[in-house]
């Protein structure tokens, strides 16, 4: 029995799995995933397309899409859950449009992340490191990083996720099609603890946000639906989660990039998407790209910044509106 198996049947106590329970407690509590299960040994498991049929028929000419650069920041991350990233996106990505993957080191200070990490990635041909030399927050991370890239197109990638096989033609197509318009995938859920891959399959839902400015999933409203004239086509989402999009270069810069001020996690997902729409581009979802993310039990890593954060992209984008968020949430007016 692998100790994948044993974890799977918590209710069969073997005392010979008494060590690797510990280990696995020791995982959880340190990256707050459970990296045993993580552990691309324990898990060739191909990930079932369940894609609508019309994603996996369509052909797509490579010649006449933009390429990419895939960018990845991480902090801290568990070795198994980044490096089964980095497989994944080298996996699913055609090499014709995969220009290279850029890996962000945010100043981590896990051991494993140093000489161990580059003598791992030195074998694998398109695959960059940079570290920051101090920790910059994953705003200014990812920004590094897109200095470095020489894809048309940015690729955001948290460092624990996994795509599904033609998760990337579609976006780079709309990109191509479009050069405003900012792409996400459909966000699958990586289970946590036993690493297995929940397909959204039904119609994505889009993000949306409370006058708390904290993000919220919504199902498409009834005018989208109309809009559209086919169930493959993008859908208009106010909002994304944050960690997974694609960009088109010039028109990143265009925007003006990130809100470099955006300290550590939150907010900039909101600041992002309120600018897309307020500088003349379109964020959307694209249903026939998949990418599952590993929602971890709790945050490997404190973020004390949010609301600073949040208070940031109200005060920039929202005008008189910002008068709700501060009355939702009297304590960002302080900071
Ligand atoms: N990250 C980073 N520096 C930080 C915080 C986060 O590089 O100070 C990275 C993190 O490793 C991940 C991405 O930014 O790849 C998004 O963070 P996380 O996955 O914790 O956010 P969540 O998905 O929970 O919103
Ligand atoms: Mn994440």
């Amino acid at each position: 029995m692998t100790s994948g198996e044993a974890s799977l049947m918590p209710s069969f106590s073997l005392d010979c799995n008494d060590q690797q329970e510990e280990d696995e407690e020791e995982s959880i509590e340190k990256y707050a995933i459970n990296i045993y299960l993580s552990d691309p040994e324990y898990s060739a498991s191909d990930i079932q397309d369940n894609r609508m049929s019309e994603c996996k028929s369509k052909i797509f000419n490579y010649r006449k899409l933009p390429t990419t650069s895939v960018i990845i920041a991480f902090y801290n991350e568990a070795m198994s859950t980044l490096l089964r990233t980095i497989h994944s996106v080298l996996e699913t990505s055609p090499a014709v449009l995969l220009r290279e993957i850029i890996l962000v080191d945010d100043f981590s200070d896990k051991v494993f992340l140093k000489s161990q990490l580059e003598n791992y990635i030195s074998s694998l041909e398109r695959v960059r490191l940079i570290r920051t030399t101090k920790r910059e927050g994953l705003v200014r991370a990812r920004l590094i990083g897109a200095t470095y890239a020489i894809g048309d197109v940015l690729t955001f990638l948290d460092c624990h996720c996994e795509c599904v096989s033609g998760w990337l033609e579609p976006l780079l197509e709309r990109i191509g099609e479009n050069e405003t318009a900012v792409l996400c995938p459909v966000i699958d859920t990586i289970d946590w603890n036993t690493f297995e891959f929940y397909m959204q399959t039904g119609e994505p839902m889009i993000g949306g946000f409370d006058w708390r400015l904290t993000f919220q999933w919504h199902a498409v409203p009834e005018k989208e639906r109309q809009r559209r004239n086919s169930r493959i086509d993008p859908i208009r989402s106010p909002t994304m989660a944050g960690g997974l999009f694609a960009v088109s270069k010039k028109y990143f810069e265009y925007l003006g990039t990130y809100d470099m001020g955006m300290e550590v996690w939150g907010g900039e997902n909101l600041e992002l998407s309120f600018r897309v729409w307020q500088c003349g581009g379109t964020l959307e979802i694209h249903p026939c790209s998949h990418v599952g993310h590993v929602f971890p039990k709790k945050a490997p890593y404190a973020r004390p910044n949010f609301l600073q954060n949040t208070a940031r992209a109200a005060e920039v984008w929202m005008d008189g509106y910002k008068e709700h968020f501060y009355n939702r949430n009297p304590p960002a007016r302080k900071v």
